[in-house]
């Protein structure tokens, strides 16, 4: 069998003889199909990774079956890439020098519910985690608006935040995830626990450092969440509304989004539900506390258009209001409009309107204000991740440029190094572990470019592989 990927010159059809009885898909079609994810968000990203592709994708069932994938890898110095659900927005799952494609989604077990946390294997796919969990009285803090599609071990290699960060704060802040189970990348692969601080060593590292196996994580009490929308006539007066949600200490919000008004003229689903030309505010809350949550928003002359549980939302066959915050915004329009892409940027705290009204007025108006309010670290910061009418590369870097200027830093989304983006700079940290569990370099290894550095590159070899 030749290379799919045109990147590596190994026997593939002798390789996936070796992994057996491991599932192999050798189509190459489905290969081709199985080494994208959502990198087309971005036209830099479209440019750079669509003729990717891995050579083999290997769908292991068992921790053994997994191991014995490994451990073949390891023995033919084949490139490896992890993949979950493959809703990584930066590329993370893409295989950049070819190789073997490591498909979770058959490892998807819970292992044990307990009162407080829950143990799982990482190809579990996270609605059905949710739902597993819902039966028991509750639900993960923090999970994505893939939720649908994604993997529990996906969204803890790949995320960051998503619903719930309001409340319960970032992946990485104490307590999230409890602990994580790794295997190393080779011939006898060993078993890594990390715990307490150690666990942020390979939480959102995509997958550069260890194989995850398992994780336990923190769980919380569900409740009858009311999914609504509330529109106002201008995105500093949404805004403000949005602070004091976020702030508020008794309104247990999972989600607190913002967007401009232009943004909702490209929700096609939404068309005829909630009137156009007004910003927007999306939200969810628990049913008792609606009727505080309705004063709080008649005092910022807010009008709620949308307030639905979960069974009026299935009878109207509509989608989550979750699936208009976070990054489902830009997948929302981008229906829409093939044409538009989105930034993500910092607003540290103190969060306030003065902020958002200064950078609105130094934008063009090819930039859509969309922000997600977030605990860090205990204090409300808010992301804007913009909606971008995208014209040119260099205008793109000119947005960032602006918020930067104005004291809200970006993190590169058009970018697939992970020193760039997922708000991270270079963890060296991250690269100590990758010496450990991935002596040979094997795992995902060019979406760094400090370990390009490590493997003693030179700054040009770095640039062909990183830069196109
Ligand atoms: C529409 C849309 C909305 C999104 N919303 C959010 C959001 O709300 N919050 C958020 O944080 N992100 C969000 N994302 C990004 C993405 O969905 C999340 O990071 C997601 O949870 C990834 O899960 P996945 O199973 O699809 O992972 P994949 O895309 O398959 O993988 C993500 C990374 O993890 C690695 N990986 C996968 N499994 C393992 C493993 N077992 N061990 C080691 N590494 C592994 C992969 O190699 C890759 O680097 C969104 C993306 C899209 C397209």
């Amino acid at each position: 069998m030749t290379s799919i990927s045109g990147k590596t010159t190994l026997d593939w059809t002798g390789f996936a003889a070796e992994l057996a009885p491991v599932e192999v898909i050798d189509e190459p079609v489905l290969v081709k199909k199985r080494s994208r994810d959502f990198f087309w968000y971005s036209p830099i990203l479209d440019r750079r990774l669509k003729a990717c592709f891995g050579d083999l994708v290997a769908r292991p069932k068992t921790r053994a079956e997994l191991s014995h994938c490994l451990s073949v890898a390891a023995r033919h110095r084949a490139p490896i890439t992890l993949r979950g659900g493959g809703t990584g927005n930066y590329g993370q799952s893409v295989p950049m020098e070819g190789g073997l494609i490591i498909d979770t989604t058959a490892m998807g077990k819970i292992v044990e519910i307990g009162p407080d946390f829950v143990r799982v294997e990482a190809g579990c796919n996270i609605l059905a985690l949710n739902n597993a969990l819902m039966a028991h009285g509750r639900e993960l803090p923090i999970f994505p608006s893939t939720q649908d599609i994604a993997t529990i071990g996906g969204f803890i290699s790949g995320g960051s935040a998503g619903i719930g960060t309001v409340s319960h704060g970032m992946l990485r802040d104490a307590g999230n995830v409890m602990e994580i189970r790794a295997l190393s990348a080779e011939e006898a692969p060993r078993e890594v626990v990390f715990t307490g601080d150690q666990i942020n060593m390979i939480h959102h590292a995509w997958g550069i450092n260890g194989v995850i196996t398992e994780l336990t994580l923190r769980t919380v009490p569900t409740e009858d969440w009311i999914g609504c929308i509330v529109t106002f006539d201008s995105y500093p007066a949404c805004h403000g509304a949005a602070i004091d949600l976020a702030q508020s200490e008794t309104i247990r919000r999972k989600l607190c989004s913002t967007l401009d008004a232009q943004i909702g003229t490209y929700f096609d689903k939404l068309r005829g539900l909630v009137p156009e030309g007004r910003a927007m505010l999306v939200t969810l809350i628990p049913r008792a506390q609606m009727a505080e949550f309705r004063a709080l928003m008649a005092a910022h002359h807010g009008t709620i258009a949308l307030a639905m549980d979960e069974a009026e939302r299935l009878a109207r066959k509509l989608p989550h209001v979750f699936e208009f915050s976070y990054n489902h915004t830009t997948l929302q329009a981008l229906k829409t409009d093939r044409k538009v892409t989105y930034l993500q940027i910092l607003f540290p705290a103190p969060v306030n309107v003065a902020k958002v009204i200064e950078v609105q007025a130094a934008l063009g108006d090819d930039v859509f204000m969309h922000h997600e309010f977030a605990r860090m670290g205990g204090q409300v910061v808010s992301f804007d991740l913009p909606l971008v009418k995208y014209t040119t590369d260099a205008r793109l870097y000119e947005i960032m440029d602006i918020y930067a200027a104005h004291g809200c830093p970006a993190s590169d989304p058009h970018s697939c190094i992970i020193e760039e983006g997922g708000m991270k700079k270079a963890d060296y940290r991250h690269l100590a572990w990758k010496k450990r569990m991935d002596p040979m370099g094997l795992l995902n290894s060019p979406k760094s470019r400090e370990w390009a550095r490590v493997r003693g590159m030179t700054a040009e070899e770095i640039e062909a592989l990183h830069g196109g």
